[in-house]
């Protein structure tokens, strides 16, 4: 699936053959199986294994073939599998390429449910993760142990937008030998494109700035030819693909994912720069801000900041939820990458269950805000977000 086209043209053209209507628009193929003309025919794509010939919806579908085709050929992949959710997507290639006595090396910043199928579920098969700092890269060769069998790590991070430097990882999974997976969520393959740095498989929640508009789930995983078709084995009997609708949305969406991330990218960096100068704001964190920690690294490996602001309200964690209260436009709601700007205090929601000590371990500070910058005009989102500091 590795072409020389753009990405944007492959988001558009990379469609499924037209049917015997012509349509334009690929048309949704509701259907859980698919007919075979003779025994012959039919033994032959059951022992073929793979996802040429669609059989089963649980297996393939053409709408779901024709969105991983997309992403594959957006991220320089050669191959890839769609799932119902992100989740889905990570928990299954865990599943399908980790033996018991395997151990993980992972980023200590990642997605609340990734920590926890690290720490609660991947034990119960005798499989362990450790996890490095971020903000010291030059400890994770160390922590490498002759059983590692990945490296993960998301870039930016969710919730801080921490950046991981792609170069660097991909340099020490070579030099050990071990797989390198990256959940690209948060950039999105028109942004960034781990797999040109060494990263071996590519994880994508395309319920956030794929969709983009926050109607349905769906997870990808994109990369090398032999690990996806170990992944497509275990998902295969195991049962957690894409819906076909869901596929049809997803790549429909596609087609407007460049347009909308620039829209989001140009709205969020005028947002940064406004609330860096502001009174009631302690910090801003944006990769394309100067002052971002890893500014050199997002600049190097990333053409576009990215949608997500992480701000620290002076104040702590009353002013965070005094800050939510006082939100007119913007919504409060668990989701991001969507066309309406949301406002989110992980503190007092998502992880407040967390004392003290993990919550600054996870890069959490209580006064820290998330704002997942949408597509309404930046005049109105500043003024929304200016009056609720104010309040
Ligand atoms: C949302 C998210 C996920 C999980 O995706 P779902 O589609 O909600 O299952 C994984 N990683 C990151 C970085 C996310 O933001």
């Amino acid at each position: 699936m590795k072409n020389n086209k753009s990405i944007e043209t492959n988001a558009i053209r990379n469609h499924l053959e037209r049917s015997q209507f012509q349509e334009h628009s690929t048309p949704l193929y509701l259907s859980s199986s698919f007919v075979f003309q003779d025994a012959g025919s039919m033994a032959d794509a059951f022992e073929e294994n793979t996802t040429n010939t669609n059989i089963y919806s649980r297996f393939s579908n053409p709408n779901t073939s024709e969105f991983v085709q997309k992403i594959a050929a957006m991220e320089g992949a050669e191959d890839g599998y769609a799932f119902a959710t992100g989740m889905a997507a990570i928990f299954s290639t865990f599943a399908a390429l980790l033996q018991s006595g395997d151990h993980v090396l992972s980023a200590r910043n990642v997605f609340g449910s990734t920590h926890t199928l690290f720490t609660k579920y991947l034990p119960k098969w005798q499989i362990n993760t450790d996890y490095f700092d971020i903000d010291k890269p030059d400890t994770i060769a160390d922590l490498i142990q002759p059983t590692t069998k990945i490296i993960y790590a998301e870039t930016p991070t969710n919730p801080g937008v921490d950046v991981l430097d792609l170069e660097h990882l991909g340099k020490i999974a070579r030099a050990h030998q071990v797989l390198l997976i990256i959940d690209n969520c948060f950039a999105t393959p028109y942004i960034q494109q781990p797999l040109r740095y060494g990263a071996d498989l590519v994880v994508h929640s395309a319920t956030k700035l794929i969709d983009g508009q926050g109607r349905v789930l769906g997870g990808v995983v994109v990369g090398k030819k032999t690990l996806i078709a170990d992944i497509y084995a275990f998902s295969r009997n195991s049962g957690p693909a894409l819906s076909p609708f869901n596929a049809w949305i997803l790549s429909k969406s596609l087609e407007t994912l460049a347009v909308r991330v620039e829209k989001h990218c140009d709205n969020a960096l005028k947002l940064a720069q406004y609330l860096e100068e502001h009174p009631k704001i302690a910090r801003v964190k944006y990769p394309f801000l100067p002052t971002h920690p890893q500014y050199a690294v997002a600049r190097k490996q990333m053409t576009l900041g990215g949608t997500i602001v992480a701000v620290e309200l002076k104040g702590g964690l009353a002013s965070g939820r005094r800050f939510l209260d006082a939100i007119k436009m913007c919504s409060l709601t668990a989701n991001l990458g969507d066309a309406k700007t949301i406002v989110t205090h992980p503190a007092s929601t998502t992880h407040s269950k967390l004392d003290k000590q993990e919550l600054s371990a996870s890069g959490i500070s209580p006064g820290l805000v998330r704002i997942s910058v949408g597509l309404e005009h930046i005049t109105d989102i500043i003024q929304d977000i200016d009056q609720a500091l104010y309040s």
